[in-house]
């Protein structure tokens, strides 16, 4: 006879990691790795939210040196170099062509901007920066051939979603319970320890766990989680930030992207997608309410396609749109006055009474630098265990070579040159 639902104890972990995208696998992955005990829960399936909703990149974000995050660019370059080494079969060098545009930003401006983006993040893997004529040629085709130059530049794309579940397996294979469609429903201290209840979310059971330590990367429901915590205390609110891409049939020949200015400032990526197609993104839209199933707004498709429209030789409008997805960024509240000055870098939040079990909080991030936060995480949330050696079963940390599948996957060369 099945038990009555709320007796039944999963027992006890070191770490109760709330959240399946790439900040929660990731943590998972490197506390499996130095031998805690792990287990993750996950509401709905692995990187079903965020994690499967970016722009794919791995980048260092040439736009965040405008705003001066001069710490977080160079984090993201350095760690985009770890990431191209350890997973080279998911994570590719693409070249990224940003046409000058008259009236925005000067020439001088752009190639500090690059000259700093070659040499902040010790590039060893990726081709320096350089200029080209574009012309409606060679990189410039597809464009308006009154563009007549540009600037050359290389990063990485990634499959997002993929690249949670290598973390989230490579957790599993060094012991971690992964448990998707599985809710924290509640969690109380008692003691040195947690109580959390966790909700099967297709059969409606609840189990009880013990934990000597909560990490909330819970993304865009980071704050929601925060109110399921006994005795609730003060928190601060993440600011939710949509971002939306389109997809329209390919518009540009070759294998590289295109990095465009936009007159308020921003910055607007197309990146060929799927052999056919041209993936164009993003906006951000200052969200409240639930961050479950986001979708484009038809001023989103607008924005989008004029940004590009600015560039391209033949113009896209709504009825080019295939798809679209869009998903939350919870970012730290900086105090920004637009959601898009609002900075990217992460922040940790660790809540710990003395004598308490420590519940720690991640706010932002971004797929990029998700491994260092995994790193400062579990630092912060588990204290000396965390500098514990990898366990022995041969899996290191985080360290390279962990998610690589295949000694033959080995990153491709980025073409220098004409841009086919
Ligand atoms: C439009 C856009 C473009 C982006 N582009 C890039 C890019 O190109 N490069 C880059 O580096 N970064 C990019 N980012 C940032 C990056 O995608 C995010 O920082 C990252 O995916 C956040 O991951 P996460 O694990 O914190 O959140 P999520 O992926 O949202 O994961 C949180 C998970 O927690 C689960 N959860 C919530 N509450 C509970 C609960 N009570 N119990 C169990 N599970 C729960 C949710 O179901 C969810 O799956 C982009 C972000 C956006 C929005």
């Amino acid at each position: 006879m099945k038990e009555p639902a709320s007796s039944r104890s999963a027992g006890a972990v070191d770490l109760l990691i709330v959240g399946g995208g790439i900040n929660g696998a990731g943590i998972a992955r490197d506390a499996a790795g130095r031998g805690l005990s792990v287990m993750l829960v996950e509401q709905d399936d692995l990187a079903s939210h965020t994690s499967s909703a970016s722009t794919k990149l791995v980048h260092g974000g040439l736009r965040y040196l405008e705003t001066y995050d001069f710490r977080l660019v160079r984090e993201s370059l350095i760690e985009r170099e770890t990431l191209l080494a350890i997973a080279p079969h998911i994570i590719r060098p693409l070249a990224f062509v940003l046409p000058h545009a008259g009236g925005l930003r000067p020439a001088w401006m752009i190639r500090l901007g690059l000259f700093l983006y070659d040499h902040i993040g010790g590039r060893r893997r990726l081709p320096g920066s350089f200029g080209v004529r574009l012309g409606g040629q060679g990189y410039g085709e597809g464009l308006d051939p009154a563009i007549g130059r540009g600037f050359v530049y290389a990063d990485c794309r990634v499959d997002d979603a993929r690249l949670v579940v290598l973390n989230a397996l490579d957790a599993a294979a060094n012991g971690a319970a992964i448990r998707t469609r599985t809710r924290l429903a509640s969690a109380r201290r008692e003691g040195a320890e947690w109580r959390a209840a966790l909700l099967d979310t297709v059969s409606g059971e609840v189990t009880e766990i013990a934990a000597r330590a909560i990490v909330n990367a819970a993304g865009p429901w980071v704050g929601a989680m925060l109110g399921r915590i006994e005795p609730a205390a003060p928190h601060p609110e993440p600011r939710l930030v949509k971002g939306s891409h389109i997809i329209v049939p390919r518009r540009f020949g070759g294998e590289h992207a295109f990095i465009l200015q936009n007159p308020d400032g921003r910055v607007l990526f197309m990146i060929p997608y799927e052999e056919d197609f041209t993936l164009i993104g993003t906006t951000d839209i200052p969200w409240r309410g639930d961050p479950s199933a986001p979708s484009i707004g038809d001023e989103e498709i607008a924005y989008l396609c004029a940004g590009v429209n600015r560039y391209l030789a033949h113009p896209i409008g709504p009825r080019d749109v295939v798809h679209s997805y869009s998903g939350i960024r919870a970012l730290h509240d900086d105090g920004a006055a637009s959601a898009s000055r609002v900075t990217r870098d992460y922040l940790l939040r660790l809540d710990a009474d003395p004598g308490g079990p420590p519940l720690l909080s991640v706010f932002g991030g971004k797929i990029t630098t998700y491994r260092r936060l995994a790193e400062e995480a579990l630092e912060k949330a588990i204290g000396p265990a965390a500098s514990r050696p990898p366990s022995s079963t041969g899996s290191c940390a985080a360290g390279p070579s962990c998610l690589r599948m295949s000694r033959s996957a080995s990153p491709a060369p980025m073409a220098r040159g004409s841009g086919s």
